[in-house]
């Protein structure tokens, strides 16, 4: 069965962490949104904004059923970027903290994040390392600028950076982004592509086990797969990726991935509406196995009453004190997932929320890819330099995934621009080779 995250509910190791930052979410968002627009200042993006929550609560901040503090930094640059993204802020607090549910999916990759999906899956929160915390606020003016001059980034979306701090527990850090993959749509199947060799298999016998493993850039060679996008869409999608990576090459990022999530019309959403329940991955546990399948749930129109609901909800939310109930029985998430229309006017969400496949003279074909550059924050720090040497001893160097930035972009938009093409064109080059 394939699974795709552990409701987070009042037994859940993590349940107060979950708790705490979504009450810090809610009631700093809220906080924020509430007053008149304005201009972005420098100091904007320097703002670090701290609140105490403890029981009894006061006039700046309400009560919270535990005692933690909560820090949002640059909440104005945030509220700034949400609104290019043009998430709608009423959707943006009732998704996240709308009730107190969220599901977990442990940690995926190697970097000991923790990842958390919004009860609708339209959010994904990832804890983050204090050095891409850091990391990540000294580039925000320049993340900023781009989104601004591009609003087709392909780069994740950041809608918040926080931290919550429980008494004598560490500080933990956590970015709100973009969940990638539509709630609506199954995904038959995920790669994330680095543009390097080495190491970045996906046992094909675990693929037994689990049919939707997030697959790697040997497992997409191996397949000679390619992103099928006919001439328009493949130049568009270039175009946009490439300037992407030289923000990413400027900034002396490195480690970044492209994601791709396919959904092939021609099998549908049958497997989704077979299984109505939401799927349970690794249970309690903290390290998951390298896969994870954050898609795949039942989808369903939402209905008037469902929108009447959320106005309610919101305006529960925004004018009481007291969080909304907590808890709420687990059969209930799959009821909340809605349409997702996909974000309107961008270019990459076009087609159902993602982008579909075409063929040569860009009449559509039987994809729709859903996609998106994540794992942004890798500093070509010293950590790097150092797996880079080690690393180096044993492979041949220019195939190792941690390269300086300059090449490591290169390589990446090498290896993207390398297999994207339409099937005729795919076709062609085969046909080439094989007679030469
Ligand atoms: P590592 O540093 O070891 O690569 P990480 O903890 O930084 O791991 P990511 O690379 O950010 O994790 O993500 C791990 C996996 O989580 C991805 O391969 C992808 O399957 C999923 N994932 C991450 N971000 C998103 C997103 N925005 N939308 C959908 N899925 C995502
Ligand atoms: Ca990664
Ligand atoms: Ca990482």
């Amino acid at each position: 069965r394939v699974l795709v995250g552990t409701k987070v509910d009042e037994s859940h190791a993590n349940w107060v962490t979950a708790y705490n930052m979504l009450t810090g979410i809610r009631v700093s968002v809220s906080r924020t949104n509430a007053k008149l627009d304005r201009p972005l200042t420098d100091a904007d993006f320097e703002v670090k904004q701290k609140s105490t929550f403890d029981i009894a609560g006061n006039e700046l901040v309400p009560s919270a059923k535990y005692d933690f503090k909560f820090k949002d930094y640059a909440p104005w640059v945030f509220r700034h970027l949400r609104a290019l993204f043009r998430l709608d802020p009423a959707d943006y607090l009732i998704s996240l903290t709308g009730k107190y549910i969220l599901s977990e999916l442990g940690s995926p990759g190697k970097s000991g994040s923790f990842f958390y999906f919004s009860r609708d899956y339209k959010y994904i929160i990832k804890t983050i390392h204090h050095a891409e915390h850091r990391f990540l606020r000294k580039i925000l003016k320049d993340y900023y600028q781009h989104v601004k001059e591009n609003p087709n980034t392909l780069l994740s979306q950041f809608y918040g950076l926080h931290r919550v701090k429980m008494p004598y527990g560490r500080k933990i850090h956590f970015v709100v982004m973009n969940n990638l993959f539509p709630p609506h749509r199954d995904i038959h199947q995920t790669f994330d592509l680095k543009g390097s060799t080495v190491g970045r298999d996906y046992k094909e016998e675990d693929l037994e086990n689990n049919p939707r493993a997030t697959l790697k850039d040997l497992n997409w060679l191996r397949r000679k797969r390619h992103l099928e996008l006919g001439v328009q869409k493949k130049q568009l999608f270039l175009e946009q990726l490439q300037k992407d990576v030289r923000l990413l090459q400027r900034l002396q990022i490195m480690d970044y991935s492209l994601l791709i999530g396919i959904h092939d019309l021609e099998k549908g959403n049958e497997e989704n509406l077979r299984d109505k329940t939401l799927r349970v991955f690794n249970p309690g546990g903290s390290k998951a196995p390298d896969d994870f399948d954050p898609h795949s749930v039942l989808m369903r129109t939402p209905s008037k009453l469902e929108n009447q609901r959320k106005a309610r909800e919101l305006r529960q939310i925004i004018q009481s004190e007291k969080p909304v109930p907590m808890g709420e029985t687990s059969s209930r998430m799959p009821d909340e997932l809605e349409e997702g229309q996909g974000r309107s006017g961008f270019i990459f969400n076009q087609d159902d929320g993602g982008f579909r496949a075409t063929h040569e003279d860009n009449t559509p074909a039987d994809e729709i890819y859903y996609l998106g550059v994540i794992d942004c924050l890798t500093h070509y720090g010293i950590i790097k330099k150092i797996e880079h040497f080690w690393k180096g001893l044993s492979s041949d160097r220019s195939q190792i995934s941690a390269l300086p930035p300059q090449e490591y972009g290169e390589r990446f938009i090498n290896f993207i621009s390398k297999v994207t093409m339409s099937q005729e064109e795919a076709h062609r080059l085969a046909q080439e080779e094989d007679a030469a």
